[in-house]
């Protein structure tokens, strides 16, 4: 399998450390808000990666952890916490914000079959980790204190800049924000491991360190997190692609400078979901969550399908337009479904099985490339094979995919079903109506024989009852004329 390293800004060949398990650690929400539609994109994107190394056969050990202290409003370490921002705006403790939000973060996982990493861990129960890591970098002089805060000391690294060729300007982004510089740090690109001297008067979560009362920086988290339940070596770290720098390049230089080796072998990063009006933002404009689009009528998982026709690896624009064509194109992939559920063969070709699968693989095994995948469903449902051959195809591309397309098809004959049933029951409380249907039902017989005149006779004979036939694509209706 071929996958993007943004490491070394290639597509190289996926060989996991230990053969057989693959250790992927993502960087979890922080939970001040709901997540927008862009981080759920990210979230999606990074569970085709787990789900396919499953379906590869991996034993699949993800983690991810809450971010629910420490992460300012400027990922420079400037700026708000974004934790007590949340609480200030809804007048509740950090702590109920963080419950709240993780919550709702599961159900929009939920909604979009995103599946729950094996470890969850909040950075609030982690603490002891932080410190006990923090204070080995101070040991081994990666770390220094000034002003009260614990500084991780970007000098003392070979290469700091690992992912792009940044210049230092790319930290003034506080300053440009109108933020003050921290003018403690001795470099530029220094960042915060322990906040004490905090500016936050009113910063709820504090815990005692031996540096004194203070909480931990964002990036430390990640670290500690990662290496408490995945080791000292990661196979995969993902997240979104503005999380490169500074968060996961500062959790590569703690990491590596804790651990005295490499620490992490792949980077994957999802480019982002924007607007037509730019960056998806949770503050202005319309704030874009599962929910908003559930509220407009649209199933969450439509969203998962257009999400899934294009790359992760390419920026992708919202609008709704694109969402209805998507939605479109999911009932009709549906639609194609329902006749291979009625089919009474049952029997699997294993060779043309085989065959349809290998298309699914190659598209996948080519960095995740999941519109090709897409584009392997439509393969399925064009081949040359009997319906329940394509079914068990359909049924194994959607362990990945996802789309829950068998059990939305099943929907559709149930509600059909349904549909038959009642009109049954109606017709079996009212005779005449019955009397009527039949003769439609005999119309359309005669029509389909080619029959026209007995087909015009018995809509004539239905007209002098006082009864007027309305044909549509779907079939005839009738009312009584007026
Ligand atoms: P946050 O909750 O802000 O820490 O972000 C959660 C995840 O969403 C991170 O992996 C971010 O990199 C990612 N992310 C943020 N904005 C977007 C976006 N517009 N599109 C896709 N992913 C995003
Ligand atoms: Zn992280």
């Amino acid at each position: 399998m071929l996958l993007y390293n943004t490491l070394t800004r290639r597509r190289d060949e996926f060989v996991p450390i230990e053969e057989g398990k693959v250790k992927i650690y993502t960087c979890g929400p922080t939970v001040y808000h709901y997540a927008h539609i862009g981080n759920l994109r990210t979230y999606m994107m990074e569970d085709i990666l787990d789900r396919y190394m499953r379906y590869l056969g991996y034993d699949v050990k993800r983690v991810m952890n809450i971010t629910d202290v420490g992460h300012l409003t400027s990922d420079g370490d400037t700026g708000d916490d974004k934790m007590l921002k949340g609480a200030k705006r809804e007048k509740k403790t950090v702590m109920e914000i963080a419950k709240f939000y993780t919550d709702a973060f599961f159900a929009d996982c939920k909604k979009l079959n995103i599946r729950i990493p094996d470890v969850i861990e909040p950075a609030t129960s982690c603490i002891d980790d932080f410190i006990n890591v923090i204070s080995s970098l101070i040991e081994k002089g990666y770390a220094y204190e000034a002003g009260g805060n614990i500084y991780f000391d970007t000098s003392k690294l070979e290469k700091y800049y690992l992912f792009n060729d940044f210049n230092e300007e790319d930290l003034e982004v506080g300053v440009r924000d109108g933020v003050e510089a921290d003018s403690n740090k001795r470099n530029r690109a220094d960042f915060v491991l322990w906040f004490t001297k905090s500016k936050f008067d009113d910063q709820e979560l504090k815990w005692d360190s031996p540096w004194g009362i203070g909480y931990p920086g964002w990036h430390i988290e990640c670290s500690c997190i990662a290496m408490k339940h995945l080791g000292e070596y990661v196979d995969i770290h993902c997240g979104g692609i503005d999380n490169a720098f500074p968060h996961h390049t500062n959790e590569i230089a703690q990491s590596e400078a804790y651990l005295g080796h490499k620490w992490c072998n792949w980077w994957m990063h999802v480019l982002h979901l924007n607007t037509n009006s730019g960056k998806m933002s949770k503050s202005s404009g319309e704030f874009l969550t599962v929910s908003l689009l559930e509220s407009k009528g649209y199933d969450p998982l439509v969203y998962r399908f257009f999400c899934l026709q294009s790359h992760y690896r390419k920026s992708l624009v919202f609008s709704y337009e694109n969402l209805d064509n998507a939605a479109i194109s999911y009932k009709k992939l549906v639609a194609r479904i329902v006749p291979l559920l009625k089919d009474t063969d049952k029997s699997v070709d294993a060779e043309a099985l085989a065959a349809l699968k290998k298309r699914f693989t190659d598209a996948l095994d080519n960095d995740l490339n999941t519109s090709l995948a897409v584009t392997a469903l439509y393969d399925v449902l064009k081949a040359q094979c009997n319906a329940a051959t394509k079914l068990a195809a359909i049924a194994d591309f959607d362990t990945v995919l996802q789309l829950d397309l068998i059990a939305a098809a099943q929907r559709v004959i149930d509600e059909e079903e349904k549909a038959r049933a009642e009109k049954e029951a109606a017709l079996a409380a009212d005779p005449v109506a019955r009397a009527i249907e039949e003769k439609i039902a005999a119309r359309a017989a005669a029509k389909k024989a080619k029959n026209f005149a007995e087909a015009d006779r018995i809509r004539d004979e239905l007209a002098a009852e006082g009864i007027v036939l309305i044909d549509t694509a779907a079939g005839t209706t009738w009312k009584k004329a007026e």
